[in-house]
């Protein structure tokens, strides 16, 4: 079965797009530092300890296990956190990620599929974002994946392909619960509401409730994980017939604020979710909503889990479960 590196192949996306890999027919080669990763996530083929910071343990993994092509999810991957420590983001996002591009082309390998962010859009108040919006990042964050997005381009006339995915909020968890989401600390939206509900900690902060928009709260457009790797699954395909490097949008079009997901949530568990009114949190845009029409209409890519009240339930089924 041909091989596929998924670095961060331990981490929260990246274990879900093993479990599509090996789905759809190849045997995934996770390459992780365990960071943020849990070995216990590594579960549809083989897990590869080492940071990409280390060009020489690149080098090994793709001489080891010769995949045909790179899905690279590992990333530091916190919009607050990237404000406090921009020179982590700068160094591990950005260095490992021309690391892993040099090593890929190194190795012969042209296939290549970026996990980037509309974090690279910045704050476009009542803007529908799609792959011809302009790019302002105002996190390192952002700012960290459309560098290696600009890399991408950069290398491409020396024979690399490459797709990359621009999302947002990525919710929800495996609907068999296989794998799932486990940050520690956690910071994301969902999980905390869940851990809200079961009384695994305090009450829920809203982080700011005097944004111009109806009830105060940002807003983003959530995609359920299972739909966002299927989609990855698709640009690996893409690129193995040899059609163009592409970037592609991943999002449903429809944004929810903070508070009409502690609603849902609230309606999917049965039990209120303790909330308490914060500030804003530095970093954040008021509005994020992602178009997809390019990836429905060219990559045949459909959404099918995305609704919010799936997404919460298969994250709730999760979160009950022992995790990993
Ligand atoms: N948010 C919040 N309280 C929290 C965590 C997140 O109000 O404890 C808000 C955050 O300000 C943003 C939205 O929820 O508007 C989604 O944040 P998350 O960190 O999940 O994802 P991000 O949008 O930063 O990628």
């Amino acid at each position: 079965m041909a091989k596929v590196l998924v670095t961060g192949g331990a981490g929260y996306i990246g274990a879900h797009a093993c479990k599509a890999l090996a789905q759809a027919g190849y045997t995934p080669v996770a390459f992780d530092n365990l960071s943020t990763g849990h070995r216990a996530a590594v579960k549809f083929g083989p897990l590869v300890e080492g940071d990409l910071l280390n060009r020489a343990a690149i080098d090994a993994v793709l001489a080891e296990h010769a995949p045909i092509a790179v899905m690279h999810f590992a990333a530091l991957s916190q919009v607050g956190e990237s404000m406090q420590e921009p020179g982590r983001y700068w160094r591990e996002n950005v260095l490992g990620g021309l690391n892993l591009i040099e090593a890929t082309q190194a190795a012969g390998i042209d296939k290549f599929i970026f996990s980037s962010t509309c974090a690279t859009y910045g704050d476009q108040d009542g803007v529908v974002l799609n792959e011809e919006t302009e790019q302002h990042p105002i996190n390192a964050y952002g700012g960290s994946k459309l560098a290696i997005e600009q890399m991408l381009r950069d290398f491409s006339p020396k024979g690399l392909t490459y797709v990359i995915f621009r999302y947002f909020n990525v919710a929800g968890a495996d609907p068999d619960a296989e794998v799932g989401e486990a940050h520690d600390p956690e910071t994301h939206l969902v999980p905390l509401i869940l851990q809200a509900v079961a009384g695994a900690r305090g009450a829920l902060t809203i982080f700011g409730t005097d944004y111009d928009t109806a009830d105060g709260t940002c807003i983003r457009d959530y995609v359920h994980v299972s739909d966002l790797v299927d989609a990855h699954v698709a640009g690996l395909k893409w690129l193995e017939e040899g059609k163009s490097s592409e970037v592609f949008c991943l999002g449903t079009g429809d944004g929810f604020s903070v508070r009409e997901v502690v609603a849902a949530a609230a309606a999917v568990t049965n039990g209120p979710v303790p909330i308490e009114e914060g500030p804003r949190r530095a970093g954040d845009a008021v509005k994020l909503v992602c178009g997809s029409d390019k990836a429905r209409t060219q990559l045949g890519w459909t959404p099918s889990r995305s609704t919010m009240p799936q997404m919460l339930r298969d994250a709730h089924r999760w979160h009950a479960s022992d995790g990993f």
